[in-house]
């Protein structure tokens, strides 16, 4: 197969795995810078042109797109889809999944166990969206932000107001959220590849901090998951319409509920935790259903 890996940099670690497993199948593998792209959208064949190249003869596309660019990288993608070309995730569910609002909704309509969430535009509301996440203490999340950076916790009703009077007064989106106090600064991220949870892990927010991701200092471990915790996964991966995601769950009282579904999630945390290829087993994910009539929505 010729697989065209589309990453903005072909150094990073999960882009270099990708590249070496595919090699060692292989396959031809051409890393494309999506920002370097430019489109043809004008006539009957859609292409992309890179490097003065129209891309031609792909049989695989793996997006391996940054949050910074889902914009431009997701238009990218499309272009291949209307080609027919098989993509690993499309840039409907990517879409879905960048935009936590959007994405809790999908979530909260598959019936998937969340953390109670509110979100508002008028400034008259703030009482009352706190009232919706419990009250203090509380969580306040930018809708478009990862990697941790945007998500506040807010130990009283007052701290809350002020965090949401800044938020809006810079004109940005956010999530008011229950804080779930019995996670205790764990979560676990499963990772899933078609049907299958093919890797767990838990990952612990370092000393004073309740965030885990691993950007934050974050440790992680391999894990066993219950049967319920592997099913939650699984359903909330396909509810956005992923084939490959990281999807984030912690432990509640009532369950496990899911904070997020990654459409490009890291190998690297997870592959070190656990030791399991997981590079190859997405390029052996791709091998086994690139043939698959690709049904382009947008
Ligand atoms: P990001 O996209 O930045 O990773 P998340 O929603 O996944 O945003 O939140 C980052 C981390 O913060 C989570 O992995 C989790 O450890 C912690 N966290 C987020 N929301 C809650 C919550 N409602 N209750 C407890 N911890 C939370
Ligand atoms: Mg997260």
């Amino acid at each position: 197969m010729k697989i065209g890996i589309l990453s903005r940099n072909a150094g990073l670690y999960s882009t270099l795995k990708l590249m070496e497993a595919a090699k060692n199948r292989d396959h031809e593998v051409v890393v494309i810078n999506p920002l370097q792209c430019y489109m043809n959208i004008a006539s009957k064949k859609p292409t992309v042109i890179y490097k003065k190249q129209v891309l031609s003869n792909f049989d695989a596309i793996i997006p391996r797109i940054g949050a910074s660019v889902t914009f431009y990288a997701s238009a990218v993608l499309r272009q291949f889809e209307m080609q027919g070309i098989f993509c690993l995730n499309s840039s409907l569910a990517i879409g879905r999944s960048r935009d936590k609002l959007r994405a809790l909704q999908i979530l909260s309509q598959q019936g998937v166990g969340l953390p109670v969430t509110g979100f508002a535009h008028s400034t008259k509301m703030t009482d009352d969206l706190i009232k919706i996440a419990k009250g203090a203490p509380l969580v306040v999340k930018l809708l478009f932000g990862s990697q941790g950076k945007g998500v506040v916790l807010c130990e009283t009703k007052k701290a809350a107001a002020s965090v949401i009077e800044a938020f809006r007064e810079i004109d940005a989106d956010f999530l008011v959220q229950e804080f779930i106090k019995e996670s205790g600064g764990e979560d676990l991220r499963c990772f899933v590849v078609g049907n299958n949870v093919v890797a767990a892990m838990k990952r612990t927010a370092k000393v004073g901090e309740f965030r885990s991701n691993l950007h934050k200092g974050g440790t992680a471990a391999a894990t066993e998951i219950t049967e319920q915790e592997r099913m939650t996964a699984i359903v909330a991966a396909q509810a956005m319409g992923l084939n490959v995601a990281g999807v984030d769950i912690l432990r509640s009282k009532r369950g496990p509920l899911v904070l997020e579904v990654n459409s490009s999630p890291g190998l690297q945390g997870i592959e070190k935790a656990t030791g399991l290829d997981i590079a190859t087993m997405i390029i052996k994910y791709i091998e086994a259903n690139q043939n698959k009539k690709n049904i382009v929505s947008f």
